[in-house]
């Protein structure tokens, strides 16, 4: 008889339906407001994390990246890649999984989908950053590649920072028109406007997620003015950005772990000494974020594994009372571990 897997080798899978499965039940905008709470309360105990600078393997059509962090008890890490060129192929251009395991037995404990968890997670960070950084005024946002993210970034932003309208512009216009489609019904004012320099005007908050892999000037600088917050969500890879190196210069700049940003955000057009704010301190009240109305600030953000951690956990919590998932049997048990061999043999057809 093939022996059966006991309780201990199985892991819970949450694969993209049942994701969607989860995030219908609690809502998107509620999902991503409680992750952003997950990622904030994160960023509160920062100095436990091990932290390094992703681990990616580059191509001339894109990048796939390893996203690995540990808070001491639990490890976590992300497979995701970012090639541009796959929407035009019928594919997503960002798509991800991730995995949180057991650091005193080193034991899986949840594989997940997270290529829509990527775009809630997304949206929660720039969100958990505009709370510290956006003025508190702030209702129209102007967004700048209308892409997969676009929808999460927008109920985000009205659920947590009460954003009442957004001013959509892409370089492709089937792209408005699904977003502008996709936020009927959401409560928001959504403008489809034909230039960037149109969406941003009257914008309080600019949010750019474009994606083409080139140093881009998707915002030039006379399209930032004072006050303006900035959530630079595109540019998270050596070559790829999104701002004019003068919008920098104006700006203060909000990091999530500097040896990474460095590397990948917008501020690889700065010298490697130019001043940045770590994220972390502004959130602990060791750094100040915003601190008067005429100030630009800028959040280069480029997805830190913390981050996903934080959202992983989430799901793991929910599976218990929210959520459906599939056990897999992805841990070899044999009775005696020592007797791997001995599994394997005993399995064989006589
Ligand atoms: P997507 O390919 O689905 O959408 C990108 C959109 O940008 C497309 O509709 C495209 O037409 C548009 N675009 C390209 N160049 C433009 C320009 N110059 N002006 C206006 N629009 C332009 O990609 P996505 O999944 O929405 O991701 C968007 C970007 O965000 C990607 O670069 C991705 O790598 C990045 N991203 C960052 C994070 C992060 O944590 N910072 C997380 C996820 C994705």
């Amino acid at each position: 008889m093939i022996p059966q897997p006991s309780a201990m080798a199985m892991v819970p899978f949450v694969s993209v339906q049942d994701m969607m499965t989860l995030v219908n039940k609690i809502g998107i905008a509620q999902m991503i407001a409680d992750i952003a709470d997950e990622i904030e309360a994160d960023y509160r105990r920062w100095p436990q994390f091990d932290k390094t600078p992703r681990v990616p393997a580059h191509s001339a059509e894109g990048v796939i990246e390893l996203m690995p962090t540990s808070d001491g008890e639990t490890y976590g890490f992300k497979y995701v890649n970012g090639h541009p060129a796959n929407m035009a192929r019928g594919f997503q251009t960002v798509t991800a999984f991730g995995v949180l395991a057991r650091v005193d037995t080193g034991y899986p404990i949840l594989l997940s989908e997270m290529t829509v968890l990527t775009a809630l997670r997304t949206a929660a960070t720039s969100v958990m950053a505009a709370r510290h950084l956006a003025p508190k005024t702030a209702r129209t946002m102007a967004m700048i590649g209308n892409g997969a993210q676009c929808e999460f970034q927008a109920l985000g932003f009205q659920k947590v920072i009460g954003i009442d309208t957004v001013r959509l512009f892409d370089i492709d216009p089937a792209a408005t028109a699904k977003a502008a489609k996709n936020l009927q019904g959401s409560g928001l004012t959504v403008v489809k406007c034909k230039t960037a320099e149109d969406a941003v005007t009257g914008a309080d908050i600019i949010t750019t997620c474009t994606a083409d892999k080139q140093y881009a000037t998707v915002l030039t600088d006379n399209m930032v003015g004072a006050g303006q917050h900035i959530n630079a969500i595109g540019g998270d890879c050596p070559g790829k950005t999104e701002l004019h190196r003068d919008i920098l210069l104006r700006s203060d700049i909000f990091v999530e772990y500097p040896p990474q940003t460095r590397i990948e955000g917008e501020i690889q057009a700065l010298d490697p000494d130019h001043p940045v704010t770590e994220l972390w301190q502004v959130i602990c009240g060791d750094a100040p974020g915003r601190t008067d109305s005429r100030q630009i600030t800028l959040f280069d953000s480029v997805g830190f594994a913390t981050e996903d951690f934080s959202a992983l956990r989430y799901v793991h919590r929910q599976l218990r009372d929210n959520g459906t998932y599939q056990d897999l049997d992805m841990i070899a048990d044999p009775d005696d571990p020592r007797d791997l061999f001995g599994m394997v043999r005993r399995a064989a057809p006589n």
